[in-house]
């Protein structure tokens, strides 16, 4: 028998997802963002759950060669663009579009020699400060690009630093929206009478709670996986989760007050009570921070876990479960259980538990 450990891969939730992000945006073109194997739901399941997006967006130049393997033939954008000139080859080869953040990455291109021209997407930073030329720099830039021989489109994108919040955040979507349109209009100002320049803005939050930017594409990533990408539950925008965590019961002990459960005994029994074991832990990127009363679902019954997390098992408490028994399945996350809900009581977002699912624990697609 297998550990029984699995990763459910809902496709037709996916599907419904994308279908969310279009009714938020029903003018722009999606980019699916599969970063980091598809925020851990495995690269293969999302190019079938993504057949309907306009193009992937991803970082990883091995990832995007595998899913031309895989036969998707629309459009691919590298959402930090070429990290070395060899990237070039692998671009060129595979018609990867790329962002171009910086000056390094100009002349790059700048003494690049392809056989196809690539698309580009020049990031402007509007106040992030991670990534893009700063606005002012801007219109020299695109004039740079323009007249590379290896560039052919070039689209402008930026990013968000706060979609989840509004006008009380730190450097509101507005103040960066500014930014940026003034930015494109002096590049717009300069061509030829009325051109105006395709631009992707909207991550997920954005796309949800920011419907007043219109764009000719958004990038949607953490929604798609029926995440959360700010505060609200993700079910309040019909958000359904692609991924359910599963495992079950591989051991019930039965304590009496007093006794302890765990490594460092940190959980005490109160009254004699029944413990489940359940096959996952932190080696299967379970979060190790999750304390006491973390939710779980036993049987589909919701309970909490106990003790510490350790590598390969979780314990959980019984009391409101009492016909559980061995071979009792375990939903960690999943319907019933939104991983947000998993992740604020660890102190961390649903995002990173998506990611950091294990390669140990099997991906199936079900629907
Ligand atoms: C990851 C990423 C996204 C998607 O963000 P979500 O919050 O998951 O929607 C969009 N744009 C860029 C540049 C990214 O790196």
């Amino acid at each position: 028998m297998p550990r029984p450990l699995v990763a459910l891969i809902d496709l037709a939730a996916m599907r419904s997802n994308l279908a969310v992000a279009r009714t938020a945006m029903p003018d722009a073109k999606i980019w699916a963002v599969v970063k980091a194997d598809a925020y851990g739901h495995g690269l293969q399941n999302a190019l079938r759950g993504f057949d309907g997006a306009d193009g992937l967006s991803l970082i990883e130049f091995e990832a995007a060669v595998r899913l031309r393997e895989m036969g998707w033939v629309k459009p691919i954008m590298m959402l930090e663009g070429l990290f070395d000139p060899s990237d070039l080859t692998l671009a060129d080869h595979h018609r990867l579009q790329l962002v171009v953040h910086c000056s390094e990455q100009l002349a790059m291109l700048a003494h690049a020699t392809v056989t196809n021209p690539v698309d580009v997407h020049l990031k402007i930073n509007t106040g992030m400060n991670r990534l893009g030329f700063a606005p002012d720099q801007v219109p020299e830039v695109y004039e740079r690009l323009r007249a590379m021989k290896a560039v052919n489109n070039i689209d402008l994108m930026t990013h968000f630093a706060n979609a989840d919040l509004g006008t009380e955040a730190r450097l509101p979507v507005a103040t960066q929206l500014a930014r940026f349109k003034a930015a494109s209009q002096r590049i717009e100002a300069a061509l030829e009478d009325g051109l105006t320049i395709a631009a992707s803005l909207a991550n997920s939050a954005a796309t949800l709670l920011h419907g007043e930017l219109h764009s000719a594409w958004i990038r949607p990533g953490v929604m798609l996986y029926g995440g959360a990408a700010g505060s609200a539950p993700a079910a309040s925008f019909g958000l359904v989760p692609a991924m359910q965590l599963q495992s079950s019961l591989i051991a019930v002990q039965h304590i009496a007050a007093g006794e302890v459960v765990g490594y460092g005994s940190l959980f005490v029994a109160d009254q004699a009570m029944r413990v489940g074991v359940v096959a996952c832990g932190y080696a299967d990127g379970y979060p190790r921070h999750a304390p006491t009363g973390t939710p779980v679902l036993v049987d589909g019954v919701r309970t909490r876990i106990i003790g510490r997390v350790s590598m390969d098992m979780i314990t959980v408490d019984l009391g409101p479960v009492p016909l559980a028994a061995y071979g009792s399945p375990v939903t960690l996350w999943g319907n019933g259980l939104a991983i947000d809900e998993v992740a604020n009581a660890a102190g961390t977002i649903g995002y990173e538990l998506m990611c950091a699912v294990a390669p140990r624990v099997k991906r199936q697609v079900i629907s």
